[in-house]
């Protein structure tokens, strides 16, 4: 994942549009959080006479389980950043940093740290997904399941009881 931006910098324009399709070239960072390779990069760099700021948007999907329903769904995840780009990568700082040599970014690095930290810790199918039947199991968006009537008639069932 390089991304050349030798002839902007050289040149006098102020900002530059980034739209770049990547593909992750790392199997164990695919395995390890189940993402699908293809990664959207889009966004600006900005350029001023003592620096070059990245302000963009990273865009992946990942096989994803939802909370509620415990079904597999893809999971498209959006998250910005602003980064500095720099010569050389400052420990000090609390910035993301992407480093640029000779014109050409190295952005392998970058978009996974960027990508484990907007991992999702909880995600759902759907904001209305209707979940499983905590006592039969079934998807209730799926099916409707016959276990809230026979609820509602056993409570029937004690009223009953009481009554008597
Ligand atoms: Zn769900
Ligand atoms: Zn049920």
């Amino acid at each position: 994942m390089l991304l050349k931006i030798n002839k902007f910098l050289s040149s006098d324009d102020v900002s530059l549009i980034v739209k770049e399709n990547f593909a992750i070239d790392d199997d164990e960072f695919l395995d390890e959080t189940r993402l699908d390779k293809n990664v959207l990069l889009t966004g600006e760099i900005f350029k001023t006479d003592d620096s070059v700021t990245f302000s963009g948007k990273i865009e992946y999907t990942l096989a994803d389980e939802c909370a509620r329903c415990l079904q597999e769904f893809d999971n498209r995840i959006e998250t910005k950043f602003q980064a500095a780009v720099v010569q050389k990568e400052d420990m000090e700082s609390d910035e993301v940093q992407m480093v640029i040599t000779d014109g050409i970014i190295k952005m392998d690095d970058t978009i996974k740290q960027l990508i484990y930290l907007s991992l999702p810790m909880k995600s759902l199918c759907d904001k209305d997904c209707k979940g499983i039947c905590p006592n039969c199991g079934a998807n209730l968006n799926n099916e409707k399941c016959q276990c809230e009537n026979s609820l509602t008639d056993s409570r029937f069932d004690k009223l009953k009881d009481l009554l008597k």
